[in-house]
């Protein structure tokens, strides 16, 4: 079974659907954490961002080379 370790105090936490505080050990952890958020500057480890590429690609049907009239 996965396990996580909470960012705030470092237990151990199982990773599923009985942990609902997950990455969190308990609901007192996320909310320190979320005050860290909120007060200071905290910034994340090595956490993928999820900046997507701008989608500017678009297809365009390929024009006829030649047009029969
Ligand atoms: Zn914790």
């Amino acid at each position: 079974m996965r396990s996580v370790r909470c960012p705030i105090c470092g237990a151990a936490v199982v990773w599923g659907l009985q942990s609902k505080f997950r990455p969190f050990c308990s609901e007192r952890c996320r909310q320190i954490d979320l005050g860290a958020w909120a007060s200071d500057g905290y910034c994340v480890p090595g956490e993928a961002s999820s900046d997507s590429p701008p989608d500017d690609f678009s297809e365009v049907p390929p024009k006829p080379a030649t047009s029969r009239e």
